[in-house]
């Protein structure tokens, strides 16, 4: 089948996507409920990562498209918000066990269109699905309040409800939990939308729209556009979108934060990281190791919450080789190999660029205790494969530190006290995530008080919240004001309105007071 086209049969599949054109390899546009080819003459190549073979090709939405797909949420909206919300969480609940069954189908596509292993594919697809789950009650969460009695025969009470229109970008590294982050929310909440997957792994985003259908979802309440920095302006500028959900790196996102906000719009922007690892002396070794080994390295490094930097209290220099030992034992290979710990990176310039901050590293006088930039996958050598690679001895002046990476490679830094450890860490213009490994529960609090981070793990290496939480970066990792999923995720796709009711016997009522109403 077209979509997983590659010529390696561990890739195949026989579930053929209902919105698959003839022989094209052209991701369709999902407008008012129909999979509709776009006309667009342009299209960038969707390339599995790890053969460099073209899987499927992205258009170019043309602006009559998005146009018809902001129409599409637009018309859909009214009924949809007037829908009972028990008919909406139904069609969540649907969508949830539907997401279950077509796991592997799912995971595949990831793993194809992304690098990443199956098994990592398949926890993108969960921590999506948990969100999913959350939004099956939305009644509860939607609640508004209500005070009796405010004054003689008074009653105020509060109402959430939806927005209109709403629109997600999304980046390429959960393509499956990131649009889960937003679509179920927003829409639960009795909004319609407009997704924008990434152009670089859009197959996911097109298999869950495909399952909400399935679930029940009426035609129009989520649309998908394809394309890249056009029809993100677009997004940002149109009059009727009212909110937009992006996550993705920081020039993307504080361009967007900032031209929709001028339009008017709610803006919730997640995006890059530099998360460290503060490893106390008192840590249990072997847990804290594995810790730091899949944190840092898994999903070859591309996920926002890893692990990229760890900040060793006292002597490095036996964990340093510890690390060493069992970063050299992973495998890299294809994501589809179960025994592979990492496949590729997403891209030949993400490849690149790693390299690039690898050798800065080096040329700025870091130690390469291990260098995985010439690896060679034996069947795959076109692949953009690195391996684990490690830097010690890094200071805070050197760009490796400063740039987020987003590869295999893990940055080793030297504290003398808990205290330079902290300092080290809030002088970073991210705030995403840290984790500290200790056994000190004394060590363990200061950390959490004193840190200036969104997200910490207490022994807990990749502090990911679950959406009865929301997901809190801070600093340069986060724009906008409500975080999200979780209640602030409810929040941030409902408005408030505020109802005062008056209903008492009017009778005998006296003359007009112009003064302002107080409570009587
Ligand atoms: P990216 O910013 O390149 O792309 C994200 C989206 O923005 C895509 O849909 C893309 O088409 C669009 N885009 C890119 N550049 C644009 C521009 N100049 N103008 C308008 N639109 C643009 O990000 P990516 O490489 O796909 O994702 C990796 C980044 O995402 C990393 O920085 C990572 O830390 C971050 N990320 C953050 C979180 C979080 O929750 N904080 C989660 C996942 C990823």
């Amino acid at each position: 089948p077209r979509v997983f086209a590659v010529t390696n049969s561990c890739f195949s599949t026989s579930a053929q996507p209902s919105w698959t054109h003839g022989n094209s390899l052209r991701v369709p546009n999902l407008i008012g409920g129909k999979f509709v080819e776009s006309q667009s003459r342009e299209s960038i190549d969707v390339l599995n990562p790890a053969s460099q073979e073209v899987v499927s090709q992205v258009p170019l939405t043309t602006s009559e498209e998005f146009q018809a797909a902001v129409s599409a949420a637009k018309g859909a909206y009214p009924s949809w918000r007037n829908t009972p919300v028990t008919t909406r969480q139904r069609i969540m609940f649907k969508l949830q066990d539907l997401i279950r069954k077509n796991m592997d189908k799912l995971a595949l596509n990831i793993t194809t269109e992304q690098g990443k292993t199956l098994k990592d594919a398949q926890g993108d697809v969960f921590r999506g699905l948990e969100v999913v789950e959350h939004a099956c009650g939305m009644g509860s969460l939607q609640m508004g309040e209500y005070v009796s009695n405010v004054s003689n025969g008074i009653d105020t009470y509060s109402i959430r409800e939806p927005l209109g229109v709403c629109a997600g970008i999304c980046p390429f590294n959960f393509p499956a939990m990131i649009p889960l982050w937003m679509f179920p929310v927003a829409i639960t909440c009795g909004n319609t939308y407009v997704l924008k997957p990434s152009e670089k792994d859009p197959g996911a985003s097109m298999i869950l729209a495909e399952l909400a259908m399935e679930a029940g979802l009426p035609d129009g309440v989520l649309n998908i556009v394809h394309g890249t920095h056009e029809v993100v302006n677009a997004i940002c500028d149109d009059e009727d979108i009212r909110a937009i959900s992006f996550v993705g790196s920081n020039t993307a996102g504080m361009h967007i934060y900032s031209r929709a906000s001028a339009k008017g719009k709610r803006v919730q922007s997640n995006m890059g990281a530099k998360n460290h690892g503060v490893v106390m002396p008192d840590a249990n070794i072997d847990a804290t190791l594995n810790a730091l080994i899949a944190a840092g390295f898994g999903a070859a490094g591309q996920r926002c919450m890893a692990l990229s930097t760890v900040v060793f209290v006292g002597d490095s220099k036996p964990w340093e080789e510890k690390i060493l030992e069992r970063a050299k034992a992973l495998k890299v290979n294809i994501g589809t190999d179960p025994e592979a710990d990492l496949g590729p990176v997403i891209s030949v310039q993400a490849k690149e660029r790693i390299c690039r901050l690898i050798q800065s590293g080096v040329d700025s006088g870091a130690r390469l205790l291990l260098d995985g930039r010439n690896i060679s996958v034996p069947g795959y050598e076109k692949g953009n494969f690195v391996g684990p690679t490690i830097l010690a001895d890094v200071t805070s002046d050197m760009e490796c530190y400063k740039e987020e990476i987003f590869g295999p490679v893990l940055i080793c830094m030297k504290a003398d006290t808990l205290d330079e450890a902290i300092k080290i860490v809030n002088k970073n213009i991210y705030g995403n995530g840290v984790a500290i490994f200790t056994t000190s529960g004394v060590a363990a609090r200061k950390l959490q008080n004193e840190i200036e981070a969104g997200q910490v793990g207490i022994n807990v290496p990749i502090p990911v919240p679950l959406p009865f939480f929301s997901f809190t970066g801070s600093k340069a990792s986060f724009a906008g004001d409500l975080n999200f999923y979780g209640k602030a995720g409810v929040q941030f796709y409902t408005q408030i309105k505020t109802v005062t009711q008056q209903w008492k016997d009017f009778s005998g009522s006296t003359g007009a007071s112009l003064a302002m109403p107080t409570s009587q």
